[in-house]
Parts: C-alpha cells; structure tokens; sequence
C-alpha cells in the first residue's frame, strides 16, 4: 500500500504507511504520566479507518451546526429564532473526527466498509495506529481550535484508550472531547463524562427492530436498546450536549417515531437534548427499503407537534439538509449545505 504526503500539512509517523493530518507536538511527560494509569504504552496501537482512498488519518471533519441552536449558557435554545449561518458558520465548531476501526455491533448498512469483516471480527479497511500518533493528531486539532471527537466503529471498543486521551487533552490543554457511540456502554460513558463536550449517541429503532438493524440477535437488540437509554441519561443529566441519533428506514413507522420520541423526552433533560434523524442511503447488498424525503419530513412535523423534538437532519443523495425544530414545529434553524469537506 501507498503512502501519499503533501508536506504541508501531512505527517508520516515511522514506517507506517499512513498519513496524518497536521499533527502537533506532544507532551511526553505528561501524556506516558497518564499512560501508565491506564497500563497503556504511546506505542499501543488502536485500529482507525482511514479516510477516502489512501490511508488518510484525521482528514474527516465535521461542522457542529447545532451550536447555533444553543443559548449563550450552552443549553438548546427553545424559542424560534432563526440564525444568519452565513455570520455564524465562522465560530461554529468543528470536530477532528478519530473514527475507530472496530465496533460491538454489525450493522448492515454501516458507514464506509464496516460491514467487511475479517475471521478476527475487525473491519478489513482499518489500520493499526499507535496512541501517540492519535494524541499528536488531537493536537493540532487543539492548536486549530477543533474539537476532537471519537467516533466509530465505535470508542467504546477501546475504552481504556480513548479515557486516556480525553484526559491528556484535557491535563495539557483544558479542553473537552466530544464522542460519537452506539449507545452501549453506560459504564464507559460515565468515566467520560467530566471529558464530554457533547456526545452523539444511538438510538436505532424500536426494542424489537434493534437487534436486526444492529445486526445481533434480537435479544440483544433489546439490551442495547436499553442501554442506549442508560447512556444518554447519564449524558443529558450531566448538562452535556445530547444529540440522539436514529436512522430512518422506509419501513419506520410514525407510531414507532412517536414511541421514540416519548421515551427520548422521559428519559432526558430536555435543555441539552436533541434528536437526529438520519435517512438510510442504500448499501450494495442490502435490500432494506429505503426512505423518501418527502414521507420522513411529513412524519417529522407530526412527531414534533407531540413531542418536544429539537433537531435533525437529513442526508439524501450526498446532501445535507439541517433543521432544527422547536415545541410545535417552529423552525430554529434551516440549512441547506453541500457536504463540505476541510483539508
Ligand atoms: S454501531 Fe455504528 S459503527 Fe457499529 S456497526 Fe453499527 S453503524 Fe457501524
């Protein structure tokens, strides 16, 4: 395999052949201090996929639009109020996403090659990193004012690791990670908290579908639906931004949304807590029906007269679509954006 270098801004650490984005300096003594807590060496490696064709590590970003929907004491606004983006898009933040290469679940349709797994359970496109490089990646994303955020597969397969991390960060610099997780480990997330900016958190589907759309079996499917519940309550009764994540498939129900929502609403505190709805995009292999726009928008507004339901977000045919909804369907936020991508 290739590397490929832009000196400018990537960095080749050793032999690997990987490339990462604009790396920073790390603080040895502080960084192997905390290491050993964890029994963890700088040179133990974590499996990340790397981003587009070359083995890229870092290079994915993302914007955090639902900052716009915050007050100035970082609770969710619940007045309707729509915010000039254009003015705003410069102090929105943006995350350095550290997608992991391993994952607790398996899902069909999951992002990028997940699917593809080899005898030992891991994703077959991802590569081994060692923790130093991820830390030296964290800091130039602090020295770029990003925001870190672990992301999957799935963190929680490496709990010991990203608990370091975060706690590096936030020794060295002060700041806070943000995470992206499928809901399934409340004890994890609960070491994570004082670490947390916001957290992304799974919410697949009704008890009994969430052990097919996981790919595991159905009891277990319920578990993790309970889980789910576990880890955003800990999360949202934190005061740390929520955002509940649940893909739509074309056979998703508006009874099923409705049951969502009113579990959503009973389990969390509602200052911190939205909910996204992501559209199923088809993946080869897998005939799982898939939504339309139209259907999933009409479901949206009814589920948003009953429920208290803050955000979400739609991404058809490449494009993303932001909105986030107040009490009773008025409109906080609505943008229309070309997926953006930042090297
Ligand atoms: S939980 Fe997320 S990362 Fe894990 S298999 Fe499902 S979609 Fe993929």
């Amino acid at each position: 395999m290739k590397t490929v270098l832009f000196p400018k801004i990537l960095s080749k650490i050793g032999e690997s052949e990987y490339s990462l984005f604009d790396p920073g300096e790390v603080d040895e003594r502080i960084f192997l201090e905390i290491l050993k807590k964890y029994e963890l060496a700088p040179e133990k490696e974590v499996l990340v996929l790397p981003y587009g064709e070359f083995n890229r590590v870092g290079f994915e970003t993302r914007c955090l639009y639902f900052y716009l929907a915050c007050t100035p004491e970082g609770k969710l606004n619940r007045k309707a109020e729509i915010l000039n983006i254009e003015e705003n898009y410069k102090n929105l933040p943006i995350t350095r996403i550290v997608s992991f290469g391993k994952c607790n679940a398996r899902c069909p349709y999951c992002k990028r090659d997940c699917q593809f797994i080899n005898e030992f359970g891991n994703p077959i496109v991802a590569i081994p990193v060692p923790l130093k490089a991820i830390a030296q990646l964290g800091e130039g994303a602090v020295k770029r004012n990003e925001i870190i955020r672990f992301s999957g597969g799935d963190p929680v397969t490496y709990p010991k690791e990203t608990l370091a991390l975060a706690e590096y960060f936030m020794v060295r610099h002060k700041v806070k990670v943000s995470i992206a997780h499928n809901g399934s480990g409340p004890k994890w997330v609960e070491k994570m908290l004082p670490y947390l900016s916001s957290a992304a958190i799974d919410l697949k589907g009704v008890p009994e579908k969430m052990g097919k759309i996981m790919g595991i079996p159905e009891r277990a499917g319920e578990i993790m639906y309970q889980l789910s519940l576990q880890t955003q309550k800990l999360i949202s009764k934190s005061g740390i931004l929520l955002d509940v994540r649940t893909p739509i498939f074309g056979d998703t129900t508006i009874e099923e949304m409705i049951r969502l929502g009113e579990i959503i609403c009973k389990t969390n505190n509602l200052e911190y807590t939205f909910w996204t709805w992501r559209l199923y995009k088809p993946v080869k292999g897998i005939d799982w029906p898939v939504p339309t726009k139209e259907k999933t928008i009409e479901m949206m507004l009814k589920v948003s007269e009953k429920f208290l339901i803050c955000g979400w977000e739609l991404e058809p045919n490449g494009k993303r679509e932001e909105c986030f909804i107040s009490e009773k369907g008025e409109l906080l936020i609505k943008q229309k954006i070309q997926q953006k991508k930042r090297f």
